[in-house]
């Protein structure tokens, strides 16, 4: 699978569990609720849930002080090629956007702790006394993801606002990834994204950690006469 030189990148790129090495809002379950999370979890794998109805029934509500939150989220650690990829991007001028299901509260802290900065679309986290208040980013009741911010949604806005764009979505979730894997011209998979691809048929690049992505599209700049 290769990307052709000719036409404009847009990398976009999941969070929790790509661009991040923990997935911020399972951890915090685990960690705070883990009765509550396993009780729900079976729930949805019943298919009692939406995955934005299960995150509404596990954490909208949460107490937890922004104190104790920045202290969470400081044990976050983010991939090992995620400060690369951002500046790659920002070097060759190519889009990068973080799409997440998880929420945009979390996102702002963890740049600013962790000194990188990004552009992203997130479902919505607001503190009301020391509570969690949540709202979905971006729901798409076509797509059938059931996430807060379907991806499929996202790239295809972008497409149709850059239709030369060659769009490439970099996914670790079966449930969150999918749509958007899909929606994209090239996927690159790990975890439960990849076998989820792999069942359909669908062609992916697998990866490990970020520089892997990345050796590949620095592949992309050396020309075909060259090689
Ligand atoms: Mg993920
Ligand atoms: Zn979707």
């Amino acid at each position: 699978m290769a990307i052709p030189q000719h036409r404009p990148l847009a990398i976009f790129c999941d969070f929790d569990g790509t661009f991040s090495v923990q997935d911020v809002g399972s951890t915090l379950a685990q960690q705070l609720l883990p009765e509550k999370r396993a009780r729900l979890w079976s729930r949805f794998v019943d298919g009692e849930f939406t995955a934005w109805s299960y995150a509404m029934a596990l954490l909208d509500g949460l107490e937890l002080s922004e104190k104790r939150l920045d202290e969470f989220l400081e044990t976050i650690d983010l991939d090992p090629g995620a400060e690369t990829m951002v500046e790659w991007c920002e070097a060759e001028e190519v889009p990068f956007r973080i799409l997440s299901d998880g929420f945009d509260w979390n996102l702002e802290r963890l740049q600013t702790m962790n000194n990188v900065q990004f552009e992203y679309n997130a479902n919505h986290l607001d503190y009301e006394g020391d509570r969690w208040r949540l709202a979905p980013g971006r729901p798409n009741e076509a797509c059938g993801c059931g996430t807060g911010s379907c991806k499929r949604g996202l790239i295809s806005s972008y497409r149709a606002e850059n239709p030369d764009a060659f769009c490439i979505h970099i996914g670790n979730g079966r449930v969150s990834d999918l749509c958007g894997a899909l929606e994209a011209d090239l996927a690159f998979a790990k975890d439960t994204l990849a076998p989820a691809l792999e069942e359909l048929g669908e062609e992916f690049v697998p990866f490990d950690t970020l520089h892997d992505v990345l050796d590949f599209l620095r592949a992309r700049e050396v020309p075909d006469s060259a090689r």
